[in-house]
């Protein structure tokens, strides 16, 4: 294992030990642990470092190597310092170990939540930052690494927060961040997955009000609850139109299936019918969320402070829908959407509030940081092409690119990885990562910074 790889192992087993466990409460994520430890990695001379602390416990770093030319291009290398929850029984080793385990194959791992998400990032872009610092490396425009708290509940504490508050200590002209580096295609040409696009958040609380009441007597009576379930039923059911994104095309292009199933997948009078009696239930519902807009009921609580009890007839409900857009989509779609979806007569019973309304995103690829990252890519694996994708799920990302920055999603991974199985490891049990993928990362990250502000 190089220096520079067992540092990154190091500061993610200590990272995943820190448990910065964001499940959505504002008090939850104390990211100011991970805060501290890669403040302490990427401290030194040369270095100016700030902490912004959203809210207590919610902190983040943002870490400046400044460039010698003040009119050049900055880069920013961002990764979030907090994790998602864990459903202990179901994992074979500690979630928080941070252990470093052989398994029967050889291959070395990092055990634990954030070991692919994203911890494993975050702790390479630190360790490559403090390196290029201690060498005395001055880049031409300004390096930033920002450790950034809140990611993975939308964002309110971090990188929105600091956008809002804090706008210029974060403002860069590129920027890295996750979800990319996997390999697809074949051993001979393969394509190293870079994204360059996000659908949109458009998350609602729902309230829909009824009568309170005795449970004795519900005969004739307005059920808020038996009002929402309706409204949960409808959306369930609602099948909006196909739209295709520019670079549907492109990602079916690169898909390994019969080209018959590739022009079904590409024409909107057949995809759906295409989706519906497609074998693999796993690849239907990627594929239809990267052509939908998507509206998923996750939550019902009692509204109002309320409570439910069983023999209460509830008067007040909410239901919390995540809704994620596709580009051209603004909030009135979403309104037109729900209109559809809910009918002329439900659609008045319920009150539409607004959780998250970011739009689409996407970022073009004629650009200095792309050709930065292919160079890069092309050392260890020079038959490698890059292969841009459209993300169906939410990164910061997002945020830069409404500020006007170049954003990308990327990473590079063990060509070994099997991308479907490793897209399991996100959010769900025995999340790992091989050291030979922290070591490609590492080593891609320098690369990058080296050739775009050498
Ligand atoms: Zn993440």
């Amino acid at each position: 294992m190089s220096d520079l790889t067992g540092r990154t192992v190091e500061l993610l087993r200590t990272m995943i030990r820190n448990r910065c466990v964001n499940d959505g409460t504002p008090t939850s994520g104390e990211e100011v642990r991970n805060a501290d430890v890669v403040e302490a990695t990427v401290a030194g001379p040369g270095v100016e470092i700030e902490r912004y602390d959203a809210a207590p416990g919610r902190t983040s770093i943002v870490a400046r190597l400044p460039g010698r030319d003040p009119a050049a291009p900055s880069l920013c290398l961002m990764g979030h310092t907090d994790v998602v929850p864990v459903s202990p029984d179901g994992w074979t080793h500690d979630p928080f170990g941070g252990e470093l385990i052989r398994c029967p194959d050889g291959i070395d791992e990092v055990w634990g939540r954030g070991a692919v998400d994203m911890l494993n990032l975050t702790s390479s872009m630190a360790v490559v930052f403090r390196d290029l610092a201690d060498r005395g490396f001055r880049p031409r425009g300004d390096l930033i690494y920002f450790a950034v708290a809140d990611e993975e509940a939308g964002s309110a504490y971090g990188a929105r927060w600091m956008a809002e508050h804090h706008p210029d200590a974060i403002r860069a002209d590129h920027v890295l961040t996750e979800s990319g580096g996997l390999h697809t295609g074949s051993a001979e040409a393969p394509r190293i997955s870079v994204s360059v696009a996000e659908k949109g958040v458009a998350w609602r609380r729902l309230t829909v009000r009824g009568t309170p009441g005795h449970g004795s007597m519900p005969f004739r009576m307005d059920n808020a609850l038996v009002t929402a379930a309706a409204v949960v039923q409808r959306l369930a059911e609602y099948r909006p139109p196909p739209q295709f994104h520019e670079l549907w095309r492109n990602q079916v292009a690169a898909m390994g299936v019969p080209d018959e199933l590739k022009e079904r997948l590409l024409d909107p009078a057949e995809i759906d019918a295409a989706l519906d009696e497609m074998p693999s239930a796993a690849l239907a519902t990627h594929l239809h969320a990267c052509t939908h807009t998507t509206f998923s009921p996750n939550m019902l609580t009692p509204g109002a402070g309320g409570r439910m009890k069983t023999n209460v007839i509830p008067d007040i409900v909410e239901i919390d829908v995540d809704i994620r857009t596709l580009p051209g989509e603004d909030g009135d779609d979403v309104a037109e959407h729900l209109r559809t979806a809910l009918g002329d007569e439900l659609v008045e019973r319920v009150e539409v509030g607004t959780l998250i309304d970011d739009r689409a995103s996407i970022s073009r690829t004629d650009t200095a940081l792309w050709d930065a990252l292919r160079r890069a890519i092309e050392v260890p694996f020079p038959d490698a092409r890059l292969n841009p994708q459209f993300t169906v799920g939410f990164t910061d990302a997002r945020v830069y690119r409404e500020m006007g920055a170049v954003a990308y999603g990327a990473g590079l991974f063990s060509p070994a990885l099997d991308p479907a199985d490793f897209a399991r490891r996100f959010h769900g049990h025995d999340e790992r990562i091989d050291v030979e993928s922290l070591r490609l990362t590492t080593e891609l990250w320098e690369r990058v910074v080296l050739d775009l502000l050498g």
